[in-house]
């Protein structure tokens, strides 16, 4: 199993992408899939790109709707895995509504954003995980709104899996992502993956010095989700490790009538020209 192909990552060296890349291709053959089981999906942006890295099914989709495609991906097929991925400005401005409503809808997919705090693709505007008086093209007298609290979000949204990592973290990230694929229902991983070009506030020490491993946190309990919210507050939302997880909510495809019988993928839908035509004829 290996999940490697030949194409060589454009990032910029250094970038915190190269990780996520990595943790991704260990978690899915640790987990036990073949290549062609998994499919993961992209958005657009430096992360975007992550969908042509891996030696499975991919597809680069557009700006802020990986998570609709991802969606129909495993509505078609559900003996697929799918991952969705892609940045910050993809998954929590443009792709915000997909993001909160696949959410809530706990469909069995896992949701990986790269998040760097700022938008790399485009060299470097303010990002909705910028913090408050960020400098950047954008805004070069600082940002004058507040970031995004993206795992407060999700907890909110109803998630029934959130955790967050650091790309520097190969071993804490892979075994999050192995996690999240193992989760029946939508898992959402943030992972904090440095902009080394355009992000000189956000930087790997800045990171080092400011996020706390859940860990090390005396008795936290991430089946708890007060406890989650009231963590994440206190540290801004700086920290790593599984956050939340709720294993009893069933998951959207347990709850479609009728999914369970056949992937649609793979069942004979008997669709002819003449019923197609009939189909269309009731919509003129
Ligand atoms: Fe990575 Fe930033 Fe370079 Fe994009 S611009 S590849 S996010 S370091």
């Amino acid at each position: 199993k290996d999940f490697r192909n030949n194409v060589k990552p454009n990032w910029c060296p250094g970038c915190g992408d190269f990780s996520v890349q990595a943790a991704m291709q260990r978690a899915a053959a640790n987990v036990g899939l073949e290549p062609e089981q998994l499919a993961v999906i992209s958005g657009i942006g430096c992360s975007g790109r992550i969908s042509g890295y891996i030696n499975t099914y991919g597809l680069h989709g557009i700006h802020g709707r990986a998570l609709p495609i991802a969606q129909g991906v495993k509505m078609a097929n559900r003996d697929l895995t799918v991952i969705a991925s892609g940045g910050d400005g993809d998954g929590f401005a443009i792709g915000m509504g997909h993001t909160i409503h696949a959410i809530r809808r706990n469909i069995d997919i896992t949701y990986i954003v790269m998040d760097n705090q700022i938008y790399g693709l485009t060299k470097g505007q303010t990002s909705p995980r910028s913090a408050a008086g960020f400098k950047t093209k954008s805004t070069p007298m600082g940002s004058i709104e507040h970031a995004i609290a993206p795992m407060e979000m999700a907890l909110t949204a109803g998630a029934t899996f959130v955790a967050q990592s650091f790309s520097t973290d190969l071993r804490e990230l892979t075994a999050l992502i192995e996690a999240g694929i193992n989760h029946k229902g939508f898992s959402m991983i943030n992972v904090f993956s440095p902009c080394v070009t355009y992000n000189k506030i956000n930087t790997y020490d800045w990171f080092k010095e400011n996020l706390t491993k859940l860990s090390d946190v005396e008795g936290y309990d991430p089946n708890n989700r007060e406890m989650a919210m009231q963590t994440l507050m206190k540290h801004d939302g700086l920290v790593t490790g599984l956050i939340y997880q709720n294993t009893e909510r069933p998951s959207y495809q347990e709850l479609v009538q009728g999914y369970a019988e056949e992937p649609l993928a793979s069942a004979d839908l008997n669709l002819d020209q003449a019923h197609f035509d009939k189909l269309v004829a009731e919509f003129m």
